[in-house]
This record gives C-alpha cells, sequence and structure tokens, in this order.
C-alpha cells in the first residue's frame, strides 16, 4: 500500500519566537492522533530554522526537511548548501524544482534534476516539483509541461526513483486560493503516475500542492492517485495544517 504524507512549505516565513508554538503544537497534535500506521508528515522550512526544527521534532512523529539544496557535494558555491549538510541537521526531505525555484532563480529542467540526484545521493528524499502555468494549461500543454519535468528528473536518478516523492504543483494554484479540481488534479496524477510506473516507481507518494486548505483536503486526498499534500500557505497554522493531514 501507497504511503500518505503531507508536508509543510513555509516557504520565506518564521522567526525564532513564532517557530516554537508552531512546532510545539504540530508535534503535539500530531502525537495525538489516532491515525492508522502509514501516515506521515513533515516541515520544510528556511534553512537557519533547521536546528531548531531538529531540537523541536527529533522525539516525534513529525519529519522536517528543507526547501532547496545544491547540485554540488563542495566547494566554491557561494550561498549554497549542500545535501550533506541537511543530513546533518537531520533533514528526511528536501523540496526541488518548486515552481518559485523554476521562476525566481531559474531553476531549469537539469538543475532540478541533478538536486533530486544529489539530494537521494546523500540518503535524502527529494520531493520533486511539477506543474504547469496558467498559460500552458491553458494552451492544452500540461501533460506536455509536467511530463517534461518529470522525464528530466527520472532520466538523471535512474533507479533511484522508487525513494522519491514528486508534488504536482499547478503554478495557477500555488498561493492564489484557486485550487484544482479534485478530477484535475487526479487527470495530471494518473499522467504521471503512468509515467513514473514506466520508470519503476510506480508506487512512490505522489502529493498535490496548490491552495490545499482544511475545507478542500478531504476530496483532493480521495482521489485515486493523490497519496497527500505540499502545504503552503495554510502550514503556517498549526490547526489548519493537523486538520489537513488528518483528512
Ligand atoms: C507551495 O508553496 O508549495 C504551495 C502549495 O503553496 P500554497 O499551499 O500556499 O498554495
Amino acid at each position: 500500500m501507497r504511503g500518505k504524507l503531507v508536508v509543510g512549505n513555509w516557504k520565506m516565513n518564521g522567526a525564532l519566537a513564532t517557530n516554537a508554538a508552531l512546532l510545539e503544537a504540530i508535534a503535539a497534535g500530531w502525537s495525538e492522533s489516532t491515525e492508522p500506521p502509514g501516515r506521515a508528515i513533515a516541515v520544510c522550512v528556511p534553512y537557519p530554522y533547521l536546528v531548531q526544527a531538529q531540537a523541536a521534532l527529533s522525539l516525534t512523529r513529525v519529519a522536517w526537511g528543507a526547501q532547496d539544496v545544491s547540485e554540488h557535494a563542495a566547494g566554491a558555491y557561494t550561498g549554497e548548501v549542500s545535501a550533506g549538510m541537511l543530513l546533518e541537521f537531520g533533514c528526511r526531505y528536501v523540496i526541488v524544482g518548486h515552481s518559485e525555484r523554476r521562476q525566481f532563480f531559474c531553476d531549469a529542467d537539469e538543475t532540478v534534476a541533478a538536486k533530486a540526484k544529489a539530494a537521494l545521493a546523500a540518503g535524502l528524499v527529494p520531493i520533486a516539483c511539477v506543474g504547469e502555468t496558467a498559460t500552458e494549461r491553458d494552451a492544452g500543454t500540461t501533460e506536455t509541461v509536467v511530463l517534461r519535468q518529470l522525464g528530466a528528473v527520472l532520466d538523471a536518478v535512474g533507479r533511484d526513483a522508487a525513494r522519491m516523492v514528486v508534488a504536482y504543483e499547478p503554478v495557477w494554484a500555488i498561493g492564489t486560493g484557486r485550487t484544482a479540481t479534485p478530477e484535475q488534479a487526479q487527470a495530471v496524477h494518473a499522467t504521471l503516475r503512468t509515467r513514473l510506473a514506466q520508470a519503476g516507481a510506480g508506487d512512490i507518494a505522489l502529493l498535490y500542492g496548490g491552495s490545499v486548505k482544511a475545507d478542500n483536503a478531504q476530496a483532493l486526498f480521495a482521489m485515486r492517485d493523490i497519496d497527500g499534500g505540499l502545504i503552503g500557505g495554510a502550514s503556517l497554522k498549526a490547526r489548519e495544517f493537523l486538520a489537513i493531514a488528518r483528512a
């Protein structure tokens, strides 16, 4: 059976004092949970807060991770953070290819693929994001775009694809309050699942992201090929995030 996973992406938000309260509330809420096994949650925090997440979550059922990683292992790459460094802070996950990285920091498909490969080589689980813009959807190229983005990662990681997570995040739904309908999301997930199965990774967790809230999570997560969510804004509120995780 495929595992269920809900991951919070804090983006560039947080402060030591508010993080402490948020992490404590999430950990307390999730440990009280009586959810069946096979359900997991994690938070992906800004780099400086990894040490805080590690201290707060080490003895809990909540995992943590980062929002990006260098494709390089070490060296003269000012400003970069390696997968090995993330591992030292207990990270399990790292997001690669988030649309904000692609859009504002010019992460190309090949770069995203190299980052996923570096993460896997270090023992991290990359959460590889794919998704089309509104223009691409309107042009009828959604499948072409997401399969190109996913294909680049699969070509780079080979059989290790079975150790990663993929998130479908339509760019037009991220932070906009506009969610894909469960049927729209399922259609893309089915396409991605078929491609993953061809690569021997048909059973990995396939997450949906894009304005997921407590009140729409259940309908999305009920779809056949949706195994959970990558949650932005709503992951900054413990009660909302936990409600999504329980959905
Ligand atoms: C995200 O940042 O990955 C995301 C899905 O954001 P939001 O939930 O705020 O749309």
